[in-house]
Formats: structure tokens, sequence, C-alpha cells
């Protein structure tokens, strides 16, 4: 199973140049069509799930706007 990730993305600083919509290796990524930022800007929202986690999206944001949490699986406490 893939791993899952999730996405919040700080609206305020988004300048909705599509950077993370075009890098998401999962296509989950788009312009939110009905709002608009405090700049002026439709800003980039999660469209979909399949998010992995896997932070590219972060990467490539040139103002940081993007924190990805990823879900970590607990380790076997048997031993085996
Ligand atoms: S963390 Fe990866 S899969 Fe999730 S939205 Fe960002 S680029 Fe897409
Ligand atoms: S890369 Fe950053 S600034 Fe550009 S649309 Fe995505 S969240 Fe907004």
């Amino acid at each position: 199973m893939p791993p899952k990730g999730r996405i919040v993305v700080k609206e305020i600083y988004c300048k909705g140049c599509e950077l993370c919509v075009s890098a998401c290796p999962q296509g989950v990524l788009a312009l939110a069509p009905d709002r608009i930022n405090s700049k002026g800007y439709h800003p980039a929202e999660l469209i979909e799930q399949g998010c992995t986690g896997c932070g590219v999206c972060t990467v490539v944001c040139p103002e940081a706007a993007i924190v990805v949490y990823r879900e970590v699986k607990a380790r076997s406490q048997s031993g085996a």
C-alpha cells in the first residue's frame, strides 16, 4: 500500500504559480477555482485523495507555502 500523506497550504503566501500542481506526481493538486487569497491569487489545494506525502510540492514551492505531513507506521513490538 502506498504511504499516505496530507498537506496544508498556507494560502496567504500562495501566489498561484501552479509549480506544485505541475510537480505533484499524484496529480492531486489544483488551484481553487472558487477562492481568492488576500493577494488576489487562487490558492493551491488538494483536490482528491492519493497524496503520498512525498514532499515534492513543498520543495518546488517558491513561497514555502506548503507543509507536508506523512503517515508514519508504528513499528512492530513483537520483535519478529
Ligand atoms: S506531498 Fe507529494 S503527493 Fe502529496 S500533494 Fe505534495 S507532491 Fe502531491
Ligand atoms: S507552488 Fe506554492 S505559490 Fe505556487 S501555487 Fe503551489 S502553493 Fe502556491
